[in-house]
């Protein structure tokens, strides 16, 4: 199989690279594309050796200079469609909304999608839902809806269920959550991810993106999409039957595991690296979401239920208050309460293209910031 990925340093992208190193006989590394031309991309391209480097920003001449001669660097959008062409399967591990247009790019190509990205999933809702035959999906959660989903009829289902650790907040109070810190947001209990996915953890939002996601690449209403706190993050993910019974997916929580299933898929293959026992497991508990304290999930559903252009405004409006919460600009409770304000000004129409959906998601980033900056000029 001919792989290329797309968003090579980031958590995902390396751990894919991790897995792709166990099965190189049966993989074939096309490209690792990256938006910084970083040390770390030039230092997998050494590693790897894929056909194709590419990256968004210029590389420095020694960078450059140190790739193996079977390497061929190209930047931006021509190294994107080089990759996209010679590859059969593309993940797309790019993070936040960067990854939106080489999702697209992908779709349009009419390649297999391992789609980890989930802002692209959300903005490009339609698209996926429209190739879901060529989209795998890579999230813990979806992979594992996905596995669920394609064991049952779906005249059988009653709701399903996705999984939230409650990330590090879940057992504060509303009146802690005003004062918490960037780095408390960062450590999350059970996953190691990127900073903005992290934060989108801790307000829940990530899980609110999620429903979308799942809706999406599972054409389902949302009505029939439950959250649920499990802070083992063991079981990722549920489907009640109407008998009342409930099948869940289990592992352990490791990313490497929904990777290696989207790589071969329809094909399960033995695990290679450590594995840990059923014992291991234990114990698994359930607990209710409290959305007074994370209004974010309520804010994604409404949007996922007025759809159009409400979905990528909120994408954007949640990437810039992350931003403005990361550089220690505003509270954690802000970051919600920004986005739903933005949300409330929305004022231009439903986007028709892909443009137009970067747009949308730009106007939400814009309308965050001005929100912020009268407030600060306010408070002068
Ligand atoms: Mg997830």
């Amino acid at each position: 199989m001919k792989l290329g990925i797309l968003g090579s340093t980031g958590s995902v992208g390396t751990q894919t690279l991790e897995v792709y190193e166990k099965f190189k006989d049966e993989i074939e590394l096309i490209g690792i594309l990256a938006n910084r031309a970083s040390e770390k991309l030039f230092s997998q391209a050494i590693k790897y050796k894929p056909k194709f480097v590419v990256s968004y920003e210029e590389p420095t001449k020694e960078w450059l200079e140190s790739l193996p001669k079977e390497c061929k660097y190209l930047k931006g959008d021509e190294g994107l469609k080089a990759i996209i062409e010679e590859s059969e399967r593309l993940m797309n591990a790019v993070s936040g909304i960067y990854g939106i247009k080489p999702a697209y790019e992908v779709l349009k190509s009419g390649k297999v999608l391992l789609a980890s990205n989930k802002e692209s999933i959300i903005c490009l809702g339609e698209l996926i839902r429209e190739h879901r035959d060529k989209v795998i999906p890579v999230d813990s959660e979806h992979n594992a809806l996905f596995q669920l989903l394609n064991a049952i009829e779906r005249k059988e289902l009653k709701y399903v269920y996705l999984t939230a650790s409650g990330g590090p907040f879940k057992d504060k109070s509303l009146e802690e959550l005003k004062n918490v810190s960037v780095e408390e947001a960062l450590k999350h209990p059970r996953w190691n991810m990127g900073a903005k996915i992290t934060v989108d953890s801790a307000t829940l939002m990530n899980k609110g993106f999620e429903m979308l996601e799942a809706s999406y690449l599972f054409d389902l209403p949302l009505e029939l999409i439950k959250v649920v706190i499990h802070p083992q993050s063991v079981v990722h993910g549920i489907v009640e039957l109407i008998d009342n019974s409930f099948l869940m997916h289990t592992s352990q929580t490791d990313m490497k595991i929904p990777i290696l299933y989207a790589l071969f898929y329809p094909e399960r293959k033995d695990y290679p690296f450590k594995k840990v026992s059923l014992l291991e497991l234990s114990p698994i508990t359930f607990e209710k979401v409290d959305t007074n304290k994370f209004k974010a999930l309520d804010l994604a559903k409404w949007a996922g239920f007025m759809g159009g252009v409400y979905i990528p405004v909120l994408v954007g409006a949640d990437e810039e208050a992350v931003k403005l919460f990361l550089e220690e600009k505003i509270s954690f409770l802000d970051i919600a309460d920004l986005i739903e304000e933005a949300l409330s000004e929305v004022n231009i129409k439903d986007p028709e293209n892909v443009e137009e959906i970067l747009e949308a998601v730009e106007w939400g980033r814009q309308k965050v910031r001005e929100i912020y900056e009268k407030k600060l000029a306010g408070k002068r």
